[in-house]
């Protein structure tokens, strides 16, 4: 069995790969959203990842370890999700989903972390983590109003195409 030391480095090694997935795959997010608001709160969230994966750079140091890198399977899987979204053509809605389903991830990451550093007395580590795990549940409160308010949009468009060809 694994010490929770060793499971700590494992799973910050995890999420450090997530977190460079998500660098490169925000961008081409951003600019498929139509709406105005979805697309500058993902660039908005593009800077913050990006200090996400520093600020981890910083808890393996902590840690007294080099920052390397697991490959996130999971990132993988929903990023090429999103990217088929994309391909398709299916809105903002759909978009919004796959972005709360990336946060859903992180926070659930960053939770079991934050957690474990406790476990482990490394306070420089357990803050670090509380930043940016405050970030990503912002990100997720953000997206659920996005996607009351531009769902709201889409139903508006349609019902505007229904009264058109009623009339
Ligand atoms: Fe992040
Ligand atoms: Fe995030």
């Amino acid at each position: 069995m694994n010490t929770l030391r060793e499971t700590f480095i494992r799973e910050l090694g995890d999420i450090y790969d997530a977190e460079k997935q998500l660098v490169k795959a925000l961008p081409k997010m951003a600019k498929a959203a139509e709406n105005d608001q979805l697309r500058e709160g993902i660039e908005k969230h593009l800077e913050q990842t990006e200090e996400h994966v520093q600020r981890l750079e910083r808890v393996f140091e902590q840690f007294g370890e080099k920052a390397k890198a697991k490959k996130c399977k999971a990132m993988m899987g929903l990023l090429e999700e999103g990217q088929e979204l994309i391909k398709e053509k299916a809105g903002d809605a759909a978009l919004i989903a796959a972005a709360q389903k990336v946060e859903h991830y992180e926070i659930a990451s960053y939770g079991s972390l934050k957690s474990w550093a406790e476990l482990l007395e490394e306070n420089d580590a357990v803050e670090l983590l509380e930043e940016t795990l405050e970030e990503e549940k912002n990100t997720d409160d953000k997206l659920t109003e996005m996607a009351e308010s531009v769902v709201n949009v889409q139903e508006n468009e349609e019902d505007q195409n229904q009264r058109r060809k009623a009339a």
